[in-house]
C-alpha cells in the first residue's frame, strides 16, 4: 500500500569521501528514525534507507541542503524502492569490484565556484567559457578511453600552460587532477562561422556577434557540450517560426533555455521536485506547467508543458546572461536524424537550417544529447536518459553474462553488461535514416570498447524489420531476440532492484506480439527473464494503412469502429474523412489489406481523441494522446467507462459506444477523457485481482501520461496491488536495451 514503508536508494557521485560524509548520512537517517547503510564506491558513495515515505522525502531534502561543506555532489540519482525489512543503520565496507579507473562518469553541469570564476572580472578565467573543474565539466562526452586520464580524451591536443599544470598538480587546488582543466592562455576557443563554414570572428568577439545574430532573430547553431543546439530567440514569433520552417518540424515542443531559476520561475509553475531536477548537477530538460507567457506560442502549440532547461556550461551561462532573455535550444540535426557533434559535419548538414555557428576546437568524442525528465505521479521519471546520466550503470545487478542489446527502432539507446552492472548508452534516436543506423553502429562499438567487454551475445527486438534488429544480425555474434513488451516489463523490474514473478502492464503505441499481430495493451505474467505468458489483453482491431496510422489518429477511429459497427460507420467517424478516401479504406477494411491487427492502447488513445475532435491527424507520435491527457486534467469527478474483461480480453466496445452516446448528448469533452483514463485504470485493477499476483510493473510509452499513471498506480495501490515503475530508465523504447540485456544476460 501507498502509505507504507519504502526503500530510498541514492548514488551519490562527487567529492563524497574523506569529507564526513558517510557519519552525516548516519545522522541525518537515524534523526529520521530511518534503517538503512551507506558505503563508498568508486564513483562516491551508494545508500539505501528505509521508512516511511515522507521521512525518505525530507531525507532526500537534508542530504541536498545539509551535506557536509567539502562534500560535492556530481550527481544525486536516486530511486524510491519497495522496502526490504533492514535493521538498524550500518556503515558499510567499501564496494571496489569495479576499479575506480573503470568507472566512466557523466558529463556535470558547471559548479558554483566555476561560475563565480568566469563572472569574476580579476580571475584569470574571467568569461573563459570552458572554464571546469574536478567537481563540474565534460566527462562522457571527451573520453577516447580508460583509464580517465587527459591523453585519453579530446582534451590531449591543449597542452597545459604553467598556470593550470600548477593547479593539476597541487593537492590542495579544486582542479587537482581535473582532466579537462583549461584556461584561456592554452584550453580551447570560441570561433564564429558563417552559413557556409568561413570564420567570422574569434573568442569574446565571436560570442558577442553570436549574440547580436541571435537578438536580430537568427539561428545560430552552437556546439554545445555532448552536440550542438539550434538556438533562437525563443520570445520571437518569427524566428521559431523560421526555425520550425527551415527544420521541417511543424509542431512537437521546442525546449527552452532559461536564463536562471528565477527567469525559468516566470516562466513554468515549477514544484519544489522539478525546481530540484532543474539545479541538479545532472542538469536535465524538464517538462513542467507552461505559464503561457515569457516566450511565444510557436515554442510549444497548445502545449500546457514547456521543456525547461537551465545553462550547463560557462559558454551557456555567458550567452544567456548576455542576451538575457530565453532561448529555444534545440537538437541540431535534420529531423529523424541524428544530433551533429563535429565541425564539419555540422556545416555539412545545418547549413540550410543555422545562420551562423558557434563553434569551438575541444572536439567531442560522442554524442550525448540533452536528457528529460517530467515529475509523474510524485517522483521524477527520465523520459530521456543521456546527458548527466549516461554512462553511469542503471542497475547493480551483478552475474549477468556480457551482452550487447541493439535497443527498440524508436528513441533508441544500446545497452551494455559490465563487470559494474547493465549500462544504458546515451540516447540515439529513431532509427529511420542511414545516419541514425551509422550512429547506433558506433554507440554499440564505442560502448564495447570503452567498457572492454567481450560480448557473448547481442540482444535485439524481435521484430525482423527493425533497423536496430537487422543491425544485430549482421554483428557476426549470437542473436537473442526479446518480445517488446517484455523489454519494456524486464526493464522496468531491472532498475527498480526487482526481479520475477511479477504482473507486467505494458501499454505503448506499437511492438510485434508473437503471433504476428502489433501489440501494445498487454499484461504479461513474466515468471523469470525468459519466462512469460500474457496473460490478458485489450480486444485487437484493425489499423487502415499499417503504421500511418500512428499520424493519423482518425484511422485508429475508424478502426474501431468497423471492429463495432462494421459497414455501418457512424457519421462522427465517417465526417473525419473525406468521402473517397473513407470508401478506400473501408474496402482495405474489409479485404483486410493492409490492416494489421492491434491491441495497443496507444491506438486507443489515438482514436478516443479524435472521437472527442481534439485531433484527426498529428505533427507528431503521441500527439494526440497528450492533448487527451491535457484535456482530462480538469475533470476530478472520478467517472470511468466501463471495460469488462471477457476471458483474457479487456472490451472496449462498451466505452466507445458510451464515449459515442456521451458526444451526442454533450458531455463535456474533460470528462469523457477522464473517464477514459478512469476506465484503463480501472481496467488493471480488474485483471490484476483476476491473476491472483501482488506485484505489478508499469511499463511503455503510455505510461508518461501523467494522469494515467496517477490513475492506475491509485487504483491498484488502493485495491492492495505493489506497484513498480520507471524512474531513471525512461518508460518508453529509450529503456527497451535494458529489457534486453537483461534477457539475453541471464543465464
Ligand atoms: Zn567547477
Ligand atoms: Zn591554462
Ligand atoms: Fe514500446
Amino acid at each position: 500500500m501507498s502509505a507504507g514503508p519504502k526503500r530510498l536508494r541514492v548514488e551519490a557521485r562527487g567529492a563524497v569521501q574523506g569529507v564526513g560524509f558517510r557519519p552525516f548520512v548516519f545522522r541525518i537517517a537515524t534523526d529520521l528514525g530511518l534503517r538503512g547503510w551507506v558505503r563508498n564506491t568508486p564513483a562516491g558513495a551508494d545508500l539505501e534507507v528505509e521508512g516511511d515515505p515522507q521521512a525518505l522525502d525530507e531525507f532526500l531534502v537534508r542530504l541536498r541542503s545539509e551535506k557536509p561543506v567539502l562534500a560535492v555532489y556530481h550527481g544525486l540519482e536516486h530511486a524510491v524502492l519497495e522496502p526490504l525489512g533492514l535493521a538498524g543503520f550500518e556503515i558499510l565496507e567499501s564496494d571496489n569490484e569495479a576499479a575506480p579507473a573503470a568507472v566512466v562518469l557523466p558529463d556535470i553541469a558547471t559548479c558554483a565556484d566555476c561560475l563565480r570564476e568566469v563572472f569574476d572580472p580579476s580571475d584569470r578565467r574571467f568569461r573563459y567559457p570552458f572554464t571546469n573543474c574536478t567537481n563540474c565539466g565534460p566527462r562522457f562526452s571527451i573520453v577516447l578511453s580508460l583509464p580517465w586520464d587527459r591523453p585519453r580524451t579530446t582534451m590531449a591536443g591543449f597542452p597545459l600552460c604553467d598556470d593550470c599544470d600548477r593547479e593539476y598538480h597541487d593537492p590542495r587546488d579544486r582542479r587537482f587532477h581535473a582532466q579537462p582543466v583549461a584556461c584561456p592562455v592554452c584550453g580551447p576557443r570560441l570561433e564564429l562561422l558563417d552559413g557556409g563554414g568561413s570564420s567570422l570572428a574569434t573568442g569574446a568577439a565571436a560570442l558577442d556577434r553570436a549574440c547580436k545574430l541571435i537578438r536580430e532573430g537568427r539561428i545560430v547553431a552552437l556546439k554545445g557540450l555532448g552536440g550542438f543546439h539550434l538556438v533562437c530567440d525563443a520570445r520571437s514569433d518569427e524566428a521559431v517560426r523560421r526555425l520550425r520552417e527551415r527544420k521541417r518540424r511543424e509542431a512537437k515542443p521546442f525546449a527552452v533555455m532559461a536564463q536562471s531559476l528565477e527567469a525559468a520561475r516566470k516562466l513554468c509553475d515549477l514544484t519544489p521536485m522539478e525546481e530540484a531536477a532543474l539545479v541538479s548537477p545532472e542538469a536535465p530538460i524538464v517538462l513542467a506547467r507552461f505559464r503561457s507567457h515569457g516566450v511565444c506560442d510557436a515554442v510549444a502549440p497548445r502545449n500546457p508543458l514547456l521543456g525547461l532547461m537551465l545553462p550547463y556550461t560557462p559558454l551557456h551561462h555567458m550567452l544567456l546572461r548576455d542576451l538575457d532573455f530565453p532561448v529555444i535550444a534545440t537538437s541540431g540535426n535534420l529531423s529523424d536524424e541524428p544530433v551533429c557533434f563535429e565541425n564539419d559535419e555540422a556545416v555539412e548538414r545545418l547549413s540550410g537550417i543555422a545562420d551562423a555557428f558557434l563553434v569551438h576546437d575541444r572536439p567531442i568524442a560522442r554524442p550525448v544529447e540533452d536528457s528529460v525528465a517530467r515529475v509523474i505521479a510524485n517522483r521524477v521519471t527520465l523520459l530521456r536518459r543521456s546527458r548527466g546520466y549516461a554512462p553511469m550503470p542503471v542497475t547493480a545487478r551483478r552475474g549477468l553474462r556480457p551482452v550487447l542489446a541493439a535497443g527498440a527502432h524508436q528513441k533508441n539507446a544500446a545497452a551494455i553488461v559490465t563487470p559494474g552492472g547493465v549500462v544504458l548508452g546515451a540516447h540515439i534516436g529513431d532509427l529511420a535514416t542511414a545516419a541514425s543506423r551509422a550512429a547506433l553502429d558506433r554507440a554499440a562499438n564505442d560502448l564495447r570498447l570503452l567498457y572492454d567487454v567481450v560480448p557473448e551475445a547481442v540482444a535485439c527486438d524481435a521484430h525482423p524489420d527493425y533497423a536496430s534488429t537487422i543491425w544485430a544480425r549482421s554483428s557476426g555474434l549470437p542473436v537473442e531476440t526479446v518480445q517488446h513488451h517484455v523489454a519494456h516489463v524486464l526493464s522496468c523490474m531491472a532498475e527498480n532492484d526487482e526481479a520475477p514473478p511479477v504482473l507486467g502492464i505494458a501499454w505503448d503505441g506499437a511492438g510485434l506480439g508473437p503471433d504476428g499481430t502489433i501489440w501494445g495493451g498487454e499484461f504479461l505474467h513474466v515468471r523469470a527473464p525468459r519466462e512469460w505468458e500474457r496473460v490478458a489483453a485489450f480486444r485487437g482491431f484493425r489499423l487502415p494503412g499499417g503504421e500511418r496510422a500512428a499520424r493519423e489518429p482518425r484511422r485508429s477511429a475508424l478502426g474501431l469502429a468497423f471492429e463495432i459497427y462494421g459497414d455501418d460507420i457512424p457519421k462522427e467517424v465517417a465526417a473525419m474523412f473525406e468521402p473517397g478516401d473513407l470508401r478506400t479504406l473501408l474496402s482495405a477494411l474489409r479485404a483486410g489489406v493492409n490492416t494489421p491487427n492491434t491491441s495497443s492502447v496507444g491506438r486507443l488513445f489515438d482514436a478516443v481523441a479524435a472521437l472527442c475532435g481534439l485531433r484527426t491527424t498529428s505533427g507528431f507520435e503521441g500527439q494526440a494522446a497528450m492533448e487527451l491527457e491535457f484535456a482530462a486534467e480538469s475533470d476530478d469527478s472520478g467517472a470511468a467507462y466501463p471495460v469488462p474483461l471477457d476471458g483474457p480480453v479487456l472490451d472496449w466496445a462498451p466505452m466507445i459506444r458510451a464515449i459515442l452516446d456521451d458526444l451526442r448528448g454533450g458531455v463535456a469533452v474533460a470528462r469523457i477523457a477522464a473517464s477514459f483514463h478512469n476506465a484503463l485504470a480501472g481496467a488493471t485493477v480488474s485483471v490484476a485481482r483476476r491473476t491472483g499476483m501482488d506485484r505489478v510493473a508499469l511499463s511503455g510509452g503510455c505510461f508518461q501520461n501523467a494522469v494515467l499513471t496517477t490513475a492506475v498506480v491509485t487504483g491498484l495501490e488502493s485495491a492492495g496491488f505493489t506497484v513498480i515503475r520507471h524512474q531513471r530508465v525512461p518508460p518508453n523504447d529509450g529503456g527497451i536495451a535494458l529489457g534486453q540485456a537483461i534477457a539475453a544476460g541471464s543465464r
